[in-house]
């Protein structure tokens, strides 16, 4: 259930940003239903009528502007993460970058991370790794064969 909410949280607010902008619109509306009583406490005197609009429209104000900028922040980040996915291909397990000129790095990024990896030595036998504990399908002997396997 915890995992679940989880990833949903991950999927609808991505970022940091996003999440204190909607703790943030929460916490504002909540705030505005005290407005009245905090304002009488100022002795600022509200007929009925106002007090009943404050609570009525400025709460609303609040939630679309926070779900407005929540909303820009979520596009905008999977736009960027779509684009970056564009600049990795995916081969047997690893990432690939490609050069904007065409072509790959002659580099093995990790499968998960996308970060460089590279192999505790230059022996034939030993597999690429990656800081975040990903190990490579291929070895460093097999990386020619496979630099020259990936799509055009
Ligand atoms: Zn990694």
């Amino acid at each position: 259930m915890n995992k679940l909410f989880e990833t949903l949280l991950q999927d609808f607010l991505p970022t940091k940003l996003s999440r204190l902008i909607a703790a943030a619109t929460m916490s504002l509306t909540g705030g505005v239903f005290c407005l009245p009583e905090g304002l009488a406490l100022l002795q600022v005197q509200l007929t009925p009528p106002t007090i009943l609009l404050i609570r009525c429209t400025v709460p609303l104000m609040i939630i679309s502007l926070g779900l407005f900028c929540v909303l820009v922040l979520v596009v905008l980040h999977f736009r960027s993460s779509r684009l970056a996915s564009k600049e990795f291909i995916d081969y047997k397990g690893a990432n690939f970058k490609r050069k904007p000129s065409g072509g790959y790095h002659e580099v093995v990024y990790c499968g998960i991370c996308k970060s460089p990896t590279s192999t505790r030595s230059q022996l034939a036998a030993s597999y690429y790794q990656c800081k975040c504990g990903w190990v490579s399908s291929f070895t460093f002997e097999e990386f020619d064969t496979i630099f020259k396997e990936l799509p055009p």
